[in-house]
C-alpha cells in the first residue's frame, strides 16, 4: 500500500482557517481594526460599501510596515506581537495568531498599501484568494490601508449564506461600537456606501458612550469606579429609569477587549434587583482591568469569550460596586452612616425647601366590609394600558377585517360557534336576544363555548395574529390610513437605531407613520397610523429597533414581515387586561377570519378546545 496522508497546500489551509475567522463582513472589520489599533494608529477610518459585502477599507496612521513585513504579513502565522508561548500569558495586543490576514485573504481580494514613518516610499500588495498579484513600491502616507474587496468571491456557498444588508450591517456596526468604545483615546469614523455614519473624536469615555448613543445618553450615565487588588472597574452604568427593552447597551470591556460573560451579566442584573421593570435591562459600559496572567481568552478565534482564574471574586466586586454607584447617586435606596450628606443629595435638590408629606387616606374603606377583600383605590396598581376603557380607537384596530369574517369561518367549520346567528353582525347589540358566550379567564383567557364543547383563546396570542393579518395587508396592498398629528411628535434615538429606522422607513410608511424628519438623534413624525394610539408611537418604534437588533432575521427576511410582527406584538391586548363583553366577542370572531387562526405571528398556539366529550370524562 502507498501512503495516502498529504499535508494540505497552504491556500486550502488558509481557506479552512478563514472559515473560522472570518464568517461576516463584521469579522473583517473586527480584525482590520483591531490591527491598526495593534499598529498604535491615533486616527482610524472604516469605510464600507453594502454592508461590507463589497468593500470593508480601514485605513490608519499606525506604524505601518516595511516592504518584508508587508508581503510577510500574509503568511498564516506570521505575527509580530507574539515571539512565544510565554507571551500568551501577557497580551498587550489584540492579535496575536497571525491567522486574520493570511485567512482574509484566502477568500477575497485584498489590496494593502503602507509605509513606515521614516520611509520614503511605501509599499502596495495586491492579493486575490492566497496569490500575490502584484507587489509595488507605492507613494501613500504614513500608516497603513486595508482594503478587502468581494468577500467569498471563491466560495460562493459562503457569500450566499450572508443575510440582508441591514442585518450584515448591524453587526458592522456592533463591531464598530465595541471596538470604539473600548479606544475612546482615538479617533474613529465610518462611512457606508458614501455617507458618514460616525465620527468620533478622540474623548473621553463619557463622551465616547455619549457620542455613539445619543446626546441624551448623558444624563443617564452612572459612573462606578473601583479600585481593589484583583481588579479595577471603571466606567458607566445606566440609572435604572432609564434600561431598555433590548441588551444593545451592554459592554463588558477586559483589558480593553471586548467579551461576553453571561456570568458577570448576572452579577450586574443582581445589582440592579428590585430596580427593574420586568424584561427591561439595564445599561453598561464597564471596564475591567485584571492582571492578564489571570485570564484566557484563547478559547476560540473569535474571542469574544474568556475564562477568569477566580470568577467568583469578580462577580461579587462587580455586583457590589455597581450597587455602591446605584446608591451613591441615590438611586437605590441605602443606609450608608459613613457617606458624606452633600455627596449623597443629587443635582440641587439641597437647595430646595422640603415639603410636608402628605398622606392619602381612602376614606371609604371598611375594614369590616366583608367579603371585598381589595380596598377601591388599589384598582389604579398593575393595570396596563388600556384596562380601564378601551381605547376610542379601538374599532381601528380592525379595519377591513369584518368583511372577512364570514367568508373564512368555513375553514374552521369544527368550530361551529353556539349562537351562529349572532356571528354574522358582530357589532350587533340588541341585546334582547343575545346570551352571553364569552368570558374572560384570569384577564388571559377569553372563553367561549362552541358546538361541540369549549374553546379557549390566549387573548395576547390572537389579537397578535389579529393585528399581524391586518397589517400585513396594509403593508403589502400600501393602503394604509394615516392620521395626520396636530403637532409633530418629536422622539430621540441614538443615530444607530436611527439607522434602522432609516432601513424600513418605505415600509413604515406603507403602514402609515409620515416622517418630516430622520437624523441627527432626532425623529419628526407628522402622521400615524390610524389605530395606534399616539401614545404607543415610541414604544412600537422601540420594540421594532429591538426586533431588527435581537432576532436576526434570516435569509427570507421581510421588512414588511418583521414591521407587522413587531408591531402587532406592540400594539396586542396584553395578558391582565380586562376585556368587555364587546371587546371579547371581538377577538373571537376576528381571530376566526384570520388565515391562520391558530397560532400567533410566532407561531404559538392561539387557542385551544375541549370537547364535550373531554369535559364528560373528566367526571367519570
Ligand atoms: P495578528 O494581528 O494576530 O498578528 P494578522 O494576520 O492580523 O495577525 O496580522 C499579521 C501581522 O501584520 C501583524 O502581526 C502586524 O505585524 C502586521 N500588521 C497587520 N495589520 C497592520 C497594520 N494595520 N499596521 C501595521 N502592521 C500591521
Ligand atoms: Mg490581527
Amino acid at each position: 500500500m502507498s501512503d495516502i496522508i498529504q499535508l494540505l497546500p497552504d491556500h486550502v489551509a488558509n481557506q479552512i482557517a478563514a472559515g473560522e475567522v472570518v464568517q461576516r463582513p463584521a469579522s473583517v472589520v473586527k480584525e482590520l481594526l483591531e490591527n491598526a489599533i495593534d499598529a498604535d494608529a491615533s486616527e482610524i477610518k472604516l469605510i464600507l460599501k453594502e454592508a461590507g459585502k463589497t468593500l470593508v477599507q480601514v485605513i490608519d496612521n499606525g506604524k505601518g510596515m516595511s516592504a518584508t513585513d508587508a508581503r510577510l504579513s500574509f503568511e498564516r502565522h506570521a505575527t509580530s506581537k507574539i515571539k512565544s508561548a510565554e507571551d500568551l500569558f501577557q497580551l498587550n495586543t489584540k492579535g496575536f495568531r497571525g491567522e486574520a490576514l493570511a485567512s482574509i485573504a484566502a477568500i477575497a481580494h485584498v489590496e494593502l498599501k503602507t509605509k513606515q514613518e521614516n520611509d520614503e516610499l511605501g509599499t502596495s500588495i495586491l492579493i486575490e484568494g492566497s496569490t500575490v498579484k502584484s507587489q509595488d513600491v507605492t507613494v501613500t502616507p504614513k500608516g497603513t490601508s486595508v482594503s478587502v474587496k468581494n468577500l467569498f468571491f471563491n466560495i460562493p456557498a459562503r457569500r450566499n449564506f450572508l443575510k440582508s444588508n441591514t442585518v450584515e450591517l448591524r453587526h458592522v456596526t456592533d463591531e464598530f461600537h465595541r471596538v470604539s468604545l473600548a479606544h475612546p483615546n482615538i479617533g474613529f469614523s465610518m462611512y457606508h456606501n458614501g455617507s458618514e455614519m460616525f465620527s468620533l473624536q478622540a474623548s473621553n469615555y463619557r463622551q465616547r458612550v455619549v457620542n455613539i448613543f445619543g446626546t441624551k445618553t448623558n444624563e443617564k450615565l452612572v459612573p462606578v469606579e473601583e479600585v481593589t487588588e484583583v481588579l479595577t472597574v471603571s466606567g458607566f452604568v445606566g440609572k435604572p429609569e432609564f434600561s431598555k427593552k433590548t441588551k444593545s447597551e451592554q459592554f463588558f470591556f477586559v483589558n480593553n477587549r471586548f467579551v461576553k460573560s453571561p456570568y458577570l451579566n448576572h452579577a450586574i442584573n443582581a445589582a440592579y434587583d428590585g430596580l427593574l421593570k420586568d424584561g427591561y435591562h439595564p445599561s453598561y459600559f464597564l471596564n475591567l482591568t485584571v492582571n492578564p496572567k489571570t485570564i484566557d481568552i484563547n478559547i476560540h478565534p473569535t474571542k469574544t469569550e474568556i475564562k477568569f482564574d477566580d470568577e467568583h471574586t469578580l462577580y461579587a466586586i462587580l455586583r457590589s460596586s455597581v450597587k455602591h454607584s446605584l446608591g451613591q447617586f441615590n438611586i437605590a435606596p441605602v443606609l450608608d452612616f459613613n457617606s458624606d450628606a452633600n455627596l449623597d443629595t443629587p443635582y440641587n435638590y439641597k437647595d430646595k425647601a422640603s415639603q410636608t408629606p402628605t398622606i392619602e387616606v381612602n376614606s371609604t374603606f371598611n375594614p369590616f366590609a366583608g367579603e371585598q377583600r381589595t380596598p377601591s383605590y388599589s384598582d389604579s396598581h398593575n393595570r396596563p394600558i388600556y384596562s380601564k376603557t378601551p381605547p376610542a380607537n379601538w374599532e381601528g384596530l380592525y379595519v377591513g377585517l369584518e368583511s372577512k369574517s364570514n367568508a373564512s369561518q368555513r375553514d374552521f367549520s369544527e368550530l361551529i360557534f353556539e349562537t351562529e346567528a349572532k356571528t354574522s353582525s358582530i357589532f350587533k347589540s340588541d341585546a334582547v336576544t343575545q346570551r352571553k358566550t364569552t368570558y374572560q379567564l384570569r384577564q388571559k383567557y377569553v372563553v367561549s363555548t362552541i358546538k361541540s364543547g369549549m374553546l379557549i383563546i390566549d387573548q395576547n396570542r390572537a389579537h397578535q395574529r389579529i393585528l399581524y393579518e391586518n397589517l400585513l395587508e396594509q403593508l403589502t396592498s400600501k393602503e394604509a390610513t394615516t392620521q395626520q398629528l396636530l403637532f409633530p411628535l418629536q422622539l430621540s434615538f441614538s443615530n444607530s437605531d436611527l439607522e434602522i429606522v432609516k432601513q424600513l422607513k418605505s415600509d413604515l410608511e406603507y403602514a402609515g407613520f409620515v416622517f418630516s424628519e430622520v437624523d441627527n438623534e432626532q425623529l419628526t413624525i407628522t402622521g400615524i397610523p390610524v389605530g395606534v394610539p399616539e401614545s404607543e408611537v415610541s414604544i412600537v418604534l422601540e420594540q421594532l429597533i429591538s426586533d431588527v437588533e435581537n432576532d436576526v432575521p434570516d435569509q427570507n427576511f421581510s421588512a414588511s414581515d418583521l414591521l407587522a410582527k413587531s408591531m402587532a406584538k406592540s400594539l396586542a391586548i396584553k395578558t391582565g387586561q380586562t376585556l368587555n363583553e364587546e371587546e371579547q366577542e371581538h377577538i373571537v370572531n376576528s381571530l376566526f377570519a384570520c388565515k391562520e387562526p391558530s397560532v400567533s405571528p410566532t407561531n404559538k398556539t392561539t387557542f385551544i378546545t375541549l370537547s364535550v366529550e373531554d369535559i364528560e370524562k373528566k367526571f367519570m
